[in-house]
């Protein structure tokens, strides 16, 4: 073992406690629920992406045990070498369907679609323009771009500015191409990006435009068709990306299109290419957790339900949800030592939620991020509520 290497680690960790933002991970006990074991106690569940519940649904459950019993364990191979079967065009035509898209390309995770859709399609020549709070695999597939793409170049605009995106997109007339890319909904704030705007700039300006509905997905438009639906504007999107890990309860994501983009990331999706494609179990799950959205308005339903009240009651107690529309709901507390101890305090008074800090958000930004679902009863809700009002006065935070 390389000792300086090891010792070079320590320091590092150690610089991050040291500013309040070391993570290591909480271990769950049992099945994603309304609420979760941990430590050997019942906690109320608020960071769950289990928007609908599918994840433990025993329907889903039922079709991956049913999928694994035909097709075995894993798929065997990458996609385009021997990795596919029919279960996958099942999928990819079932969500096309869903989302009103010629096309969907399906990726092993909602990550790997971002990295292995944005590089193939933008480069050279090319300019791509983001929301100062995109999701870090967009960010991440935007730098393996040999677009232009930087901050300090000025192809970042201001969150949700729409003056500073036409500012940005009146100086990019010289590029072959442009591609504006922004969250549907943002991941640490909830709020809804302005698409409708975007799309209208992109019109006049002559730019693609690409969407991450990873927390869209099941949450907004018709079914939970993403934010294209919600907007109305069918036709006018590029590149919908959609995950199967949030709301579907399982795992991927997917690229929803044209059957000739389909086609190209096909041949140039790097994770596509180069990574083994998701397991018949996850797929013949995920087969089923779409008919569920299609078909069974309920669990969409509960959610929207639940997120009313868990939003009206916080920000009732005096906290501050930072504009969150949607089911995202972060908590602010600003200092991220505060975030923190709130954290371990609303564990201790038998709630599970997750402290946000820097480098996911802003330094001075810390949040606790909650995220009421369609699993909660109203009980759970108001037990946690019970709990926020305690440690919120405790730490001055109301
Ligand atoms: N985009 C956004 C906005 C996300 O929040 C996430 C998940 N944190 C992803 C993409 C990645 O999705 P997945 O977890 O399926 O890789």
């Amino acid at each position: 073992m390389n000792t300086n290497f090891q010792s070079w680690i320590q320091t590092q960790m150690e610089e991050l406690k040291a500013q309040n933002l070391y993570k290591s991970p909480p271990i769950l006990e049992s099945p994603q629920n309304g609420r979760v074991k941990m430590g050997g106690r019942m906690l109320i569940n608020l960071a769950s992406n289990n928007y609908l519940g599918l994840a433990n649904d025993p329907r889903v459950v039922q079709a991956a045990v049913q999928a694994a019993q035909e097709w075995g364990a894993g798929a065997g191979a990458v996609r385009w070498l021997g990795g596919t079967n029919t279960l996958h065009e099942t999928l990819e035509n079932k969500l096309a369907e869903f989302k009103k898209t010629e096309a969907v390309l399906v990726f092993q995770s909602g990550f790997n679609a971002n990295s292995g859709t944005i590089p193939p399609c933008f480069g050279e020549g090319d300019v791509i323009i983001s929301d100062e709070l995109n999701h870090a695999s967009i960010i991440d597939g935007v730098r393996l771009s040999a677009a232009k793409y930087k901050k300090s170049d000025g192809y970042v605009y201001k969150h949700a500015d729409m003056n500073h995106l036409e500012e940005i997109l009146k100086r990019c007339g010289e590029f072959k191409k442009r591609l504006i890319v922004t969250d549907g909904v943002f991941s640490m704030d909830g709020d809804i990006a302005p698409l409708p705007d975007i799309v209208s700039l992109a019109e006049k300006y002559d730019a693609v435009v690409m969407v991450d509905d990873a927390h869209a997905s099941g949450v907004l438009g018709v079914n939970g068709s993403g934010s294209t639906s919600h907007f109305g504007l069918y036709g006018r999107v590029d590149i919908q990306l959609g995950t199967l890990s949030k709301a579907l309860g399982v795992v991927g994501g997917y690229i929803a299109g044209s059957a000739l983009l389909k086609k190209w990331l096909i041949n140039r999706g790097r994770p596509y290419l180069f990574s083994t494609a998701l397991p018949p179990a996850a797929i013949g799950a995920l087969i089923k957790a779409v008919e569920i959205l299609q078909t069974d308005p309920q669990p969409m339903e509960r959610l929207w339900e639940n997120t009313r009240f868990w939003k009206a009651s916080l920000e009732d107690l005096g906290f501050d949800t930072m504009g969150s529309e949607t089911p995202i709901t972060p908590v602010f507390c600003g200092d991220e030592g505060k975030a923190q101890t709130m954290e371990r305090r609303l564990r201790e008074e038998g709630v599970f939620t997750v402290s946000i800090v820097y480098p996911t958000v802003a330094r001075g930004k810390a949040r606790v991020r909650t995220m009421p679902s369609a699993m909660h009863t109203r009980q759970d809700l108001e037990d946690a509520l019970t709990a926020f009002h305690k440690v919120g006065k405790e730490l001055g935070i109301i």
